[in-house]
């Protein structure tokens, strides 16, 4: 991927860490869908909440990689 394709408009000094680790994009999928992310307790990872079946916020909340097979 070229860096110049439109990361300038993004603070560069941002990292881009926090990409969905359940579907890789950094954006909601659909403009009505709630910006809301969650992270593992594990590993820190973030995730839309979406992605993971919306878990209950108030609790924590461990990733399937974190999880590992049983
Ligand atoms: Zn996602
Ligand atoms: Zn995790």
């Amino acid at each position: 991927m070229r860096e110049d394709l439109g990361l300038c408009l993004l603070n560069e000094s941002e990292p881009l860490d926090n990409l969905c680790l359940a579907c890789g994009e950094q954006y909601p999928h659909t403009p009505d869908e709630i910006d809301t992310w969650i992270a593992c307790d594990s590993c820190n990872g973030w995730y839309h909440w979406d992605c993971i079946n919306r878990p209950s916020l108030e609790a924590l909340f461990i990733c399937l990689g974190c999880q590992g097979p049983i």
